[in-house]
């Protein structure tokens, strides 16, 4: 089946529809890059694909199960099975980066980071690899708080590749990277390689068109692009 699927999906504050009717599919092995104008509707859709949000109307379907039609248990073990980061990072400021990272095992992040302090040594190994694949080696010790806004975003997705989930949903995770660490960044996403699959917003169509292999432009709420990620040009 699918991995995300939207039926005419509405999602509205008060009378203003931040989705106002989306049809989406999006199959394993594919990385989908959302683009669009700020307002347009990017991370009210992520938060529906990850199960966050839930639709005013129409239908939003993870591993094609219905989430509105499903028992809450069912519901919290299908949305487990994604991987979710939001524009905020949720990172817990206060404990080294190290930690931060090993909580993507425990899922939940802010509430479980805590108790991150207490896994093993082979964790630690885990954190240090993805750490030195999102280019911050030095930083396993470091205090979370003392990193500047680009090195917490590699943090951030340090624990997501930890956790492991071979779906993938994140807002802008590379917005205050430079070109090439946003695009070294975005590759380590899950891809057809490992059959994953990821769906992410960007600012720049140039890093969809070089990682992606499908771009979703979005307009109100409504998508008004959808096409293979390098028949992308600029003026989009
Ligand atoms: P950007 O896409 O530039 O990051 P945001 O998505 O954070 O911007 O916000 C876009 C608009 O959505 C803003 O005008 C903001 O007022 C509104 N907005 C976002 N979150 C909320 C919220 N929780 N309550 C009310 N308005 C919000
Ligand atoms: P984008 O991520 O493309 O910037 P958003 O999904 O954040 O867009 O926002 C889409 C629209 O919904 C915007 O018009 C924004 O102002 C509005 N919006 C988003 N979140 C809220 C909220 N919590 N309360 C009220 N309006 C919101």
């Amino acid at each position: 089946p699918a991995v995300f699927e939207l039926r005419g999906t509405v999602v509205a504050y008060g009378a203003h529809r931040a989705l106002d009717g989306v049809d989406l599919v999006v199959r394993p092995g594919e990385r989908v890059a959302l683009l669009g104008p700020s307002g347009s509707g990017k991370s009210t859709l992520l938060s529906v694909l990850s199960g966050a949000a839930v639709p005013d109307d129409g239908a939003a379907l993870l591993f094609g199960e219905d989430l509105a039609a499903v028992g809450h248990r069912r519901r919290r073990t299908l949305c487990a099975q994604v991987g979710a980061l939001s524009q905020e990072l949720d990172l817990v400021e206060q404990v080294r980066v190290l930690h931060n990272v090993n909580a993507g095992r425990l899922g939940r992040w802010p509430l479980r980071t805590a108790l991150s302090a207490l896994l093993t040594a082979r964790a630690d190994d885990e954190a240090r690899r993805v750490l030195e694949q999102v280019g911050l080696p030095w930083a396993v010790h470091a205090r979370t708080e003392q990193l500047s806004g680009g090195e917490r975003q590699r943090v951030a997705v340090a624990r997501l590749l930890v956790q492991g989930a071979a779906a993938v949903v994140a807002d802008e995770p590379a917005s205050s990277l430079d070109p090439t660490t946003a695009r070294d960044v975005l590759a380590l996403l899950p891809s057809s390689a490992s059959t994953g699959t990821t769906v992410v917003s960007l600012h720049q169509p140039e890093l969809a068109r070089r990682t992606f292999t499908r771009a979703l432009g979005l307009r109100r709420g409504r998508v008004v692009l959808d096409l293979p990620a390098d028949e992308l040009r600029d003026h989009h």
